[in-house]
């Protein structure tokens, strides 16, 4: 069977990652057997298959980097709370002073 090259390439990277079919498997070691440019180029894929460390670290910055502005934005909420809060209170206490001053007048 004569497979075009653009179909086994497609099929390439479920090969390298060995999670085709049997059947796609045959086809493409079939086809591998005499094309020179496929082989190439799985040789390829194999080299540029990252060691999977190198891609969950990144994972994990972001993650971390996540985690810690979740917890500056809680602190910056937080604090913004309080300081309203502190707001609210001194013109609550600022008014009933006023108010106990106009009484005494
Ligand atoms: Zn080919």
């Amino acid at each position: 069977m004569n497979i075009p090259c653009d179909t086994i390439r497609d099929l390439l990277p479920l090969y390298h990652d060995e999670v085709c079919s049997q059947e796609s498997r045959k086809l493409v070691e079939e086809h591998l057997a005499d094309c020179e440019s496929c082989r190439a180029k799985l040789a390829k894929m194999g080299k540029e298959k990252p060691p999977a460390m190198e891609t969950a670290r990144p994972l994990k910055e972001i993650a971390e980097t996540w985690k810690k502005s979740k917890l500056d934005a809680f602190f910056k909420g937080a604090l913004l709370i309080s300081l309203l809060a502190l707001i609210f209170g001194a013109c609550l206490l600022i008014s009933r002073l006023c108010r106990r001053h106009k009484r005494r007048k």
